[in-house]
């Protein structure tokens, strides 16, 4: 029997594609996007490019700092040192990239205006509205009305474990829960948060087609096979990346 080459390293997901995709955005030519699960090695700009089967495009990411800056990505390379939350583009060639372990990583794109967007929204984010921010922008740079955007939420920690003061829960409750339970649940001295539910309500309330707003992914926490969770594994836990951008033409 012929041995394998290499035994997989238990932070490998088993089993897994290493990119969750959401299903509906396969409709959008040109569109290149992922979530990825557990990396097994930090991706580089060419591996990133390369197991998205667009080699050859510039990767972005941010040193990004839980507030609610979006920049705008050209086609030049901008320095990882740039502190920001979010980023959006219209340029082809180009991936955004986020880095999340247990924060919301939220994936945008308007495909007749070939905009993409790529968020990180932890309680802080949420908190300054970084989604009500990016639908303001868009709809100022580039003409775009709410119902144009489709958005997709990426894993992140879910209301089953993230566990926060009611400090935090509370106000994000009152002003995007809607009333709805599910977003924040009190429990004693500390409550659980919903924040891909929050962020979700923000969309809507910026105008946001409930039909155009997917969830992607699983817990983070629940799922430690798959995936990351500083929650779980502490402040050196690795990262997911989320990733966003054009084909060449
Ligand atoms: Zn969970």
């Amino acid at each position: 029997m012929r041995q394998p080459e290499s035994v997989p390293s238990p932070k490998d997901p088993p089993g897994h594609d290493l990119w969750i995709r959401t299903e509906a955005w396969g409709a959008f030519p040109g569109l290149i996007h992922g979530f990825s699960r557990r990396l097994p090695i930090p991706l580089t700009a060419a591996s990133t490019g390369a197991s998205l089967d667009a080699p050859g495009c510039l990767l972005h990411t941010l040193t990004q700092v839980h507030g609610n800056a979006i920049v705008h990505m050209g086609s030049k390379e901008a320095t990882p040192a740039l502190e920001a939350d979010g980023m959006l583009t219209t340029e082809q060639n180009v991936l955004l990239g986020i880095r999340t372990a247990d924060c919301v990583p939220i994936l945008l794109v308007a495909p007749h205006k070939r905009c993409v967007g790529a968020l990180h929204a932890g309680w802080r984010g949420t908190q300054q509205a970084i989604a009500l921010r990016a639908v303001g922008i868009c709809a100022k740079q580039w003409d775009l009305a709410a119902t144009q955007l489709w958005v997709a939420l990426g894993p992140s920690i879910g209301g089953c474990c993230y566990q926060v003061g009611h400090e935090i829960g509370e106000p994000l409750f009152a002003r995007w829960g809607d009333g709805q339970p599910a977003t924040w649940n009190p429990r004693g001295e500390k409550g659980y948060l919903d924040l891909r539910a929050i962020n979700r309500m923000q969309f809507i309330q910026a105008g946001v087609p409930q039909t155009q707003i997917h969830n992607v992914g699983p817990c983070t926490f629940c799922h430690p096979d798959e995936f990351t969770s500083a929650r779980r594994e502490g402040a050196q836990a690795g990262r997911q990346l989320s990733v966003i951008g054009w084909q060449p033409a």
